[in-house]
């Protein structure tokens, strides 16, 4: 099984919403389909604590490129192991957009996440002007080959690929099934070239942007559609669960 489904709380929580919902997701229990919370820095400790010992699995939602050193407010990748993170998102839109994580930034990310044993959710997608220019799988495969030129097909191979078109992002519109599942199967044709087809077949390929309940089963019923990132909808509990057992069935 291939399938995960990973909830990116961005900068939203607190101490005692963040125990409510974490309690939730503890009493859940196992599900068919793999799940994972990524919060943000303070509160790992808080996900360490509460699901230690379920099955869920946690994350933060950024890393230094460097290792340790005077980089005031970085945290490092050995950091978040100390807090035994799972997977760590890299290169999401809102980092690239606002926080100046480039394409080579965002490769040295990923090289330090693996080189610490961090699984890195590797975030690419378009904006809506990109996607208009017809430009789509262009720079998408420009993200990707970024990582692959950088850190090689190994680590590449070791990331979990989140598609994450820029103007679905806490928009509410979503791609169509059809329209995620194309620049899918073209992520998955490229994997494959770099990495192997066997190796490319095995990996994870997330879809983020604006699922819900409601939209979920659909899109994680496309063929190269393996799960989701789910942004908003995973700070309800009931609404992040849900598009689990969609992820599962
Ligand atoms: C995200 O931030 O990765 C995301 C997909 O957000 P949302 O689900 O809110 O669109």
């Amino acid at each position: 099984m291939r399938k995960l489904v990973v909830g990116n709380w961005k900068m939203h929580g607190g101490l005692d919403a963040n125990a409510a919902l974490l309690g939730a997701l503890y009493a859940a229990g196992r599900q068919a389909c793999p799940f994972a919370v990524c919060v943000p820095f303070p509160y790992l400790q808080q996900a360490q604590a509460l699901l230690g010992s379920s099955s869920v699995a946690w994350g933060a939602q950024d890393l230094s490129e460097h290792a340790s050193g005077a980089y005031t407010g970085e945290v490092s990748g050995a950091m978040l192991k100390d807090f035994a993170c799972r997977y760590v998102i890299v290169g999401h839109s809102e980092r690239r957009a606002l926080f100046g994580d480039t394409d080579e930034r965002v490769a040295a990310k990923v090289g330090a996440a693996i080189s610490v044993k961090l699984q890195p959710i590797l975030c690419v997608g378009e904006t809506l002007g990109e996607r208009e220019a017809g430009v789509t799988e262009a720079v998408v495969e420009r993200q990707l080959a970024a990582v692959f030129a950088r850190c090689g097909a190994e680590a590449l191979a070791a990331c979990v690929i989140a598609y994450e078109p820029v103007w679905a992002i806490g928009t509410g519109k979503t791609a169509s099934p059809e329209q995620a599942q194309a620049v899918h199967a073209f992520i998955r044709a490229r994997l494959s070239a770099w990495c192997g087809e066997d190796v490319a077949a095995a990996m994870t390929i997330l879809y983020g942007g604006s699922v819900k309940p409601q939209n979920a089963a659909e899109l994680f019923a496309q063929a190269d559609i393996d799960g989701g990132l789910i942004g908003g909808a995973s700070l309800v509990a009931g609404d992040f669960l849900a598009i689990v057992a969609a992820a599962a069935s």
